[in-house]
């Protein structure tokens, strides 16, 4: 199982969480919120070599952490992934958008002078502006928009752009988003849960929850289970090549 975009250590119990993940043997990638998060998030993983912590700064957050922005470049060199990073247009946040976008680009330039990352990147009500970013730095590495909810024009810029895509249950189980996952290649997909914060009828998602998403792209994309999950499998191989 893969679960490319989970937030564990904000699970209640997460050294427990953690374990589990482990035990089952799970890829996951365990994302930040904040780069004071970075320390606690990366013990989480240690032993397990299975589990990588990503180094982000949540669009959400971006008014209340931009001066956690040293502490980023200072931890940098020790994150092979970033994320969760990107911007927020909703209701909640446009009035932020600014510092949002200020701290998104610090972290694109950041990334860029370091050689680039494979970024994990938050779009809700902002696609286009993502993409817009993202096009100012080419150099930032491999970008996968994570629970995609743009239109079918920016999902196409996104995949011409080299955008892979991380996919969840709740939005699988979404006419939108089951219409939108027929647009993305299938050599740039790949499972997420975005646990805790996202929920299936009511439940809270675990990262071995992933296991969903390839039943759900085999009815979706009427394929064997099998045949899905050796697509992911073959992804995330090739994901983790770029790397090296
Ligand atoms: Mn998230």
């Amino acid at each position: 199982m893969i679960d490319m975009h989970c937030h564990l250590d904000l699970y209640p119990n997460p050294h427990h969480i953690a374990e589990q993940c482990h035990s089952k043997g799970i890829y996951v990638l365990s994302v930040t919120t904040t780069p004071k998060a970075w320390d606690g998030t990366t013990a989480l993983a240690e032993g397990y070599t299975k589990i990588r912590t990503a180094l982000g700064l949540h669009p959400q957050l971006a008014h209340e952490r931009h001066h956690e922005l040293d502490l980023f470049d200072v931890l940098l060199p020790n994150a092979k992934y970033v994320g969760e990073i990107g911007l927020d247009g909703g209701d909640n946040y446009r009035k932020h958008y600014e510092k949002q976008r200020l701290v998104f680009r610090h972290i694109l330039k950041s990334v860029s002078n370091a050689g680039g990352r494979v970024m994990t990147i938050h779009s809700r009500n902002a696609a286009s502006d993502v993409l817009n970013e993202l096009v100012q730095y080419p150099n930032a590495g491999t970008a996968i928009l994570h629970w995609f909810t743009g239109t079918k024009t920016e999902l196409k810029r996104a995949v011409d752009l080299g955008c892979w895509f991380s996919v969840n249950p709740t939005m699988l189980a979404t006419k939108r988003g089951a219409d939108l996952v027929k647009e993305i290649p299938k050599e740039r997909l790949l499972p997420e849960t975005d646990g805790p914060f996202a929920k299936l009828n009511k439940r809270v998602l675990m990262p071995w929850d992933t296991d969903l998403v390839t039943k759900q792209l085999s009815e979706i994309l009427s394929q064997d289970v099998e045949v899905v999950w050796h697509q992911i499998e073959s992804n995330f191989r090739n994901l983790v090549t770029l790397l090296q």
